[in-house]
């Protein structure tokens, strides 16, 4: 691939798709001295929302967000298992661990900080597809405007447009392996307690997935349910949201699709994906926000590099793919066998499993060392113990035995 002179395209780098992961790959970039147009589809910076909006205090940290965007901080988790008169755990931190915060408010913010930093944005710009000059050398994305077509140019374009990416698509690059539709409205709640957030394990409720209650403004909460079925999905949430939340006002809905297990390649000439469009939200809860924007930050710093030495060969913008897996691949991937076992249990196997877990030494390991952005450190704590392990593998079926090897591998 020969080098591409400065002049022969309209951007350095093109981001399309302002959310999370968008919005500080474009800042990156441009604080690296690349010219870089952020696009969006939509009419409004995150609007609709389609987001519970819980993210670590370690993500809001990275993500640089101002404290405004907080409603409110979460210390712990109570469990509920398929059983209604079951046993609930109580998992806790001595700290707050996570934020709640305002996804549409988050999401503006970033794109104020990337504008601050010199990016360009432009809204109601849905990219439609992508053209590659013979050599590969020159990118160009045709973007509808204002209902005509226009066409930009540039040496990279980051693809950060969500779970069904075009840009994925018209590069040749792949989905992730499967998705999840996530049903929620806020409504109208007070929960048991305002620093805990609750989640419903039943594939009655939400067949290979969960349900969760998140509070959210005071005397509110985020109640939503995520599956793998579509056509079921909104049934079962009203369902479960009448003989759950009887009586409820419901004051607004969202819903959305979720990601599980990252792509198999992020990477080609002039093109990388990140965020949604790359697969690397955690396959264990559907939480994306912190590993998007970590991964951003690489795809930033890649991207405006390979834009400004002129080679943004696949081999030159690979040493993205080989630094975001490097840090969350081996997590995504024992998410993924998580997310395998759990769709194979039974509800009277994932009740007996949690009461096991109810042991306090089991109780203490998860809440001493759960950790909502890496939830392998927890399994692998539970793995290192031969005692608690033992617990476990009694309560578990023995068909199950098979994955632990998988597990191990992942550790
Ligand atoms: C119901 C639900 C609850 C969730 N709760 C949480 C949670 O509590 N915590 C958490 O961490 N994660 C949560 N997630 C996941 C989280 O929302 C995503 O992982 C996160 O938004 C990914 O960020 P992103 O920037 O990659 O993509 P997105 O936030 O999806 O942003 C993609 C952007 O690209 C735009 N776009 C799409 N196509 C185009 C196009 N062709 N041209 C231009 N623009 C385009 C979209 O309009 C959008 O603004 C939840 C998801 C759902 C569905």
């Amino acid at each position: 691939m020969g080098a591409i002179h400065r002049a022969d395209v309209d951007y350095d780098v093109i981001v399309v798709g302002a959310g999370p992961a968008g919005a500080v790959a474009a800042r990156t970039a441009a604080e690296r001295s690349a010219r870089v147009l952020l696009l969006e589809g939509r009419r409004e910076i995150g609007r609709p929302v389609q987001c519970t909006g819980l993210l670590s205090v370690r993500g809001v940290e990275l993500s640089g967000a101002s404290p405004e965007v907080i409603v409110r901080g979460i210390r712990g988790a109570f469990v509920y298992g398929p059983d209604p008169d079951g046993k609930r755990l109580a998992l806790e931190k001595d700290d707050v661990h996570a934020y709640v915060i305002d996804r549409d408010r988050f999401d503006l913010d970033l794109v104020e900080r990337a504008v601050r930093a010199g990016v360009e944005v432009r809204l109601k710009s849905p990219a439609v597809g992508l053209e590659r000059s013979e050599a590969n050398r020159v990118q160009t994305l045709r973007v509808k405007t204002n209902g005509h077509e226009v066409r930009l140019r540039a040496r990279v374009v980051v693809g950060a447009d969500g779970p069904r990416s075009v840009v994925a698509r018209a590069a040749g690059l792949p989905p992730p392996e499967k998705t999840i539709i996530g049903v929620q409205a806020t409504i109208a709640y007070e929960p048991p307690r305002e620093d805990y957030v609750e989640v419903w394990l039943s594939h009655a409720i939400a067949p290979n997935f969960f349900a969760w209650a998140v509070p959210a403004a005071p005397g509110t909460a985020r109640v939503g349910l995520g599956t793998d079925d579509p056509k079921q999905a909104k049934a079962l949430f009203d369902r479960w949201v009448a003989r759950q939340f009887p009586d409820c006002e419901i004051l607004g809905f969202q819903s959305g699709s979720i990601p599980i297990g990252p792509s198999s390649r992020t990477v080609t000439d002039g093109v990388l994906l990140v965020g949604d469009a790359a697969g690397q939200a955690k396959p264990t809860s559907g939480g994306g926000i912190y590993t998007g924007i970590s991964c951003a930050r690489i795809a930033g710093e890649v991207a405006a590099k390979a834009a400004l030495s002129g080679d943004a060969s696949e081999r030159t913008l690979g040493e993205y793919e080989r630094r975001w897996r490097e840090a969350f691949e081996g997590e995504l991937r024992l998410g993924l066998v998580a997310h395998r076992i759990y769709g194979r249990l039974r509800d009277p196997e994932i009740a007996r499993l949690l009461e096991a877990a109810s042991d306090p030494r089991i109780v203490q390991v998860l809440s001493e060392h759960g950790d909502i952005d890496y939830p392998g450190r927890v399994v692998r704590r539970v793995m290192e113990s031969p005692a608690l392990l033992a617990k476990l593998l009694q309560a578990a079926p023995r068909r199950m035995e098979i994955y632990l090897p998988l597990l191990q591998e992942h550790l």
